[in-house]
């Protein structure tokens, strides 16, 4: 036994005894006031000697094994192992790390770790009869909800507002995705709203490795409060619910691009900058710069990839159901997109320009309602799943814990639920 597990000792404990710990499970959660014991993964062997290497940028794996004093065939049975046990071809520079490990000194290397993430270590052993044993260890991690809340204030955006309040760029990003299916940034935000977001933390012996996934958001909207909360189904899939157990997550995103302003709403009647006369405007204005990707609005085919005097170059998808959706101006289209294509929710299937009738980079998107524009911002969108009657009855339950949970967060701040 080379890894042994460990007691944490008493100064972290101190750290957490402000820790409020709430076992979170489909049907209950305990409020536990915990002093809790993280694992710590330690290498008991006193003796051996153990070099650590960055992976830099243009490092071969081969490369970094020969300098260690390994033989061809050792590099060659080693490259064959990783690839067929831990699916590990290549490496990447500043992310893998790799351990190297002899019995002394001057001695061969006996063993080696690939750390291609904090949460995962590959050993290769080198055996009595001189091939190399692979075990892939999971490193355990120590997982924590914390709560964040905002307001926002005159002349903010929600990303300001997030920002002040503390929650992560990538936390950010993802609330604003989840809450994009529901809102409207232009017209749903205004000085004075709260929101909130109950998100992961991940710890390894103690130490904040990085950030998860997000479990709860609620924004006080002009419309009425949006809440969306992350459950996992009995058969294992996880998705966003409101409130009532309805899917969050809509087939067609209404602002395709994160964060860009509305420059030009929907409308029946307005004189067109270009044009000059007045026309309808069948679609949303997003600015945003030259280049910048645009991520299909939801799953579907690629119907269109073309050009015209109007839209310049534009796709259109055809998405499940009654829904088409456009995106018009693009200074260039992404690979691989062509019509016939199959693309996801999120896929970049072209760059934000300013070709066509356009005054100035932006993304001109239209929603097609069975044959009819309809207003992106406000149409009713069918969800992606919606949950079965046992689930929804589970969901009901944890929400309901959850909410209670988060009560007491609101409380007191500082402290945090340990999944
Ligand atoms: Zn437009």
């Amino acid at each position: 036994m080379k890894k042994a597990k460990d007691i944490i000792n008493t100064a972290n404990l101190t750290r957490m005894v402000m820790a409020l710990a709430v076992l979170l499970s489909l049907v209950a959660i305990f409020l536990v006031a915990t002093k809790r014991t993280p694992a710590q993964i330690r290498n008991t062997a006193l003796n051996e000697c153990k070099s650590v290497v960055m992976v830099a940028s243009g490092d071969t794996l081969s490369e970094l094994l020969t300098a260690q004093g390994l033989t061809h065939s050792d590099v060659n049975a080693i490259a064959a192992v990783l690839k067929k046990e831990a699916e590990i071809t290549t490496l990447r520079a500043d992310r893998d790390k790799l351990e190297f490990v002899r019995n002394t000194d001057d001695a061969p290397v006996s063993k080696i770790v690939v750390i291609p993430s904090p949460w995962r270590q590959v050993e290769l052993t080198c055996n009595d009869s001189g091939a190399w044993d692979c075990k892939t260890v999971d490193i355990e991690r120590d997982t924590r909800a914390v709560y964040k809340t905002g307001q926002i204030q005159d002349g903010d955006s929600f990303y300001l507002a997030g920002q002040r309040a503390g929650i992560p760029a990538g936390i950010l990003a993802d609330v604003y995705d989840l809450l994009a299916f529901e809102m409207d940034f232009e017209r749903d935000v205004r000085a004075g709203q709260k929101f909130s977001v109950l998100y992961e933390e991940n710890f390894s012996d103690g130490k904040k490795i990085d950030n998860g996934r997000v479990l709860a958001v609620s924004f006080d909207a002009l419309r009425g409060n949006v809440k969306m909360y992350r459950f996992r189904k009995a058969d294992g899939s996880a998705g966003y619910y409101d409130e009532n157990g309805n899917g969050a997550i809509k087939s067609l995103k209404r602002t395709p691009i994160n964060n860009a302003k509305i420059t030009s709403k929907f409308s029946k009647n307005r004189k067109h900058p270009v044009l000059g006369y007045t026309r309808a405007h069948k679609g949303v204005d997003f600015r945003a710069s030259t280049g910048t990707p645009i991520p299909a609005a939801g799953a579907g085919r690629v119907v269109a990839r073309s050009y015209n005097r109007g839209h310049g170059n534009f796709v259109k998808i055809r998405h499940n159901g009654s829904f088409e959706t456009l995106y018009a101006h693009m200074s260039k289209f992404a690979k691989g997109v062509n019509v016939g294509t199959n693309v996801r929710q999120g896929q970049t299937i072209g760059y934000v320009g300013s070709t066509g009738y356009s005054t100035g980079p932006h993304l001109h998107y239209e929603i097609i309602k069975d044959g009819v524009h309809v207003n992106p911002m406000t149409v009713k969108l069918p969800a992606i799943s919606n949950l079965g009657k046992d689930d929804k009855k589970k969901f009901l339950e944890y929400r309901e814990l959850l909410d209670d949970g988060i009560k007491q967060l609101e409380k007191s701040p500082n402290m945090y639920i340990q999944l």
